[in-house]
């Protein structure tokens, strides 16, 4: 779930900004101004927080619980960045106030750089937000968020002190966070926001029903990470485009990377009906915060379909006399798509603290909180949840959780997609 330490710190940077703005305003500002002013102030406090959770930072990953939730809050503070700018653009006055010295407060070039942020903002947008695109293609144009922040920065610092006063107690607020959110914009343009990449061989690719399981190995140093963390799998080589995320699904001391991977779009099939043996992979991470291990003794797992993936690293992971009490509820369509399901077996049966219930909705069954409250031996706010799979199911999980008296500290998600 989302951690609230980060939001609460985007919010109090917003209200201090708003407290100094309200408290001390320049002393030229009609109160027209000092709104429509503090308003696109708070735009570009949010289009910063948006490029500062881009460096996918691992502090902000604790702070927010893990990058796919860092790229929703991305997601949402650059929406609300753009209606705030809209707002303000419409109201800030687009005239001198009478008797201000038009040679001392120039509106050029501050005015034309507003009306282009707020363009180029429209756009962004449209791109960002329409999922019609592919995410190949989405990714490239999405850069065009750069731009727009740059523009905003030219549209206020070269405002006349009448609409924006630099040494100003909120305008020294806007031109530090202008500073870091330049510097963070160049350090993840850059790429500098991907973490080491390490080098692997392609050992074996398998297919399964619907999904390719791709085995690597480390031509060096092995990737160190946590059961149910993920990572960006890059493969060498011509026509295999972008990284792409996927949750390494081996346990940690296995000596070789295990993903498993549902064949969704162009480049999961290229990687089922393309990929070799023998091939290099690059791979880097580990992110994510989806841990089964910080939570209390008594767990629900719930994982649908392709969803298995960090259940599966952590159940590999698990060895017999492991204290807590798990349930894993395994959703599939029918039996046949239920990957791992006689390895799970096998491990449940091994480890004895484990209860499989696999579902299939072939058959009527799906996974329901009614049915958790009947079968489960304790009461449904004693345990934590672990989620992970369709948007649609999981969504409804959890609201059928937290009406239930489920606390929401004890609820936990991960979602397979950033945009
Ligand atoms: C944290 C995380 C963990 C994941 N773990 C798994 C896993 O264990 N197994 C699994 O099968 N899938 C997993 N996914 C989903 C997987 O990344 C996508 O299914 C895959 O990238 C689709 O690529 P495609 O070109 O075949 O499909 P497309 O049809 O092009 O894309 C399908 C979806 O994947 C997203 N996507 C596509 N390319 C990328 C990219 N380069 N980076 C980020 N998102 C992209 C798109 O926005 C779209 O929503 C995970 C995703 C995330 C974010």
């Amino acid at each position: 779930m989302l951690k609230l330490t980060g939001p609460a710190a985007i919010a109090g940077v917003i209200l201090a900004f708003v407290v100094l703005h309200l408290g001390f305003p320049p002393e030229a500002h009609d109160p027209r101004t000092t709104g429509t002013t503090m308003l696109g102030g708070i735009a570009f406090l949010l289009m910063t927080s948006s490029v500062l959770l881009s460096t996918r930072a691992e502090l902000f990953e604790e702070w927010f619980g893990g990058l796919d939730r860092m790229y929703q809050v991305h997601r949402v503070a650059g929406t609300f960045a753009a209606l705030f700018a809209l707002v303000h653009f419409f109201g800030v006055p687009k005239e001198l106030p009478p008797g201000a010295d038009p040679a001392a407060n120039p509106l050029f070039p501050s005015m034309p750089l507003g009306m282009l942020t707020l363009i180029t903002l429209v756009i962004g947008l449209f791109i960002a937000l329409n999922r019609k695109i592919r995410y190949s293609r989405w990714r490239p144009t999405h850069r065009i968020m750069g731009l727009v922040y740059v523009l905003a920065i030219g549209h206020f610092m070269t405002a006349p002190a009448i609409f924006f006063e630099r040494f100003s107690a909120s305008g020294i607020v806007l031109m530090l966070a202008a500073a870091i959110g330049v510097t963070a914009l160049v350090y993840s343009l850059f790429g500098m926001n991907r973490r080491t990449a390490l080098p692997f061989t392609i050992e074996a690719v398998n297919a399964l029903e619907r999904a390719t399981e791709v085995v690597l190995k480390p031509v060096g140093e092995m990737l160190d990470f946590r059961p149910g963390q993920f990572a960006f799998v890059e493969i060498e080589g011509k026509g295999w485009n972008e990284p792409h995320p996927f949750t390494i699904s081996s346990a940690p001391g296995e000596g070789r990377l295990r993903f498993t991977m549902k064949v969704l779009g162009d480049w999961t099939r290229q990687v089922r009906e393309e990929l070799k043996p023998g091939g290099n992979v690059l791979v880097r991470g580990p992110y994510g915060r989806f841990d089964t291990a910080e939570a209390g003794p008594k767990q629900v797992w719930l994982a649908g379909g392709i969803g298995l993936t960090p259940f599966l690293s952590t159940i590999r992971a698990m060895e017999p006399g492991d204290p807590r009490q798990i349930h894993l509820v395994y959703a599939a369509r029918e039996e046949r798509d239920a990957i791992f399901l006689d390895e799970l077996r096998d491990r449940a049966a091994a480890l004895g603290n484990v209860t499989l219930v696999p579902l299939f909705s072939d058959e009527g069954n799906f996974a329901r909180v009614d049915k958790m409250a009947e079968n489960l031996p304790d009461p449904l706010p004693s345990y934590d949840y672990f989620l992970c799979g369709p948007k649609p199911m999981v969504e409804g999980l959890v609201k059928d959780l937290r009406a239930a008296g489920v606390p929401r500290s004890r609820l936990h998600t991960e979602a397979f997609e950033f945009r």
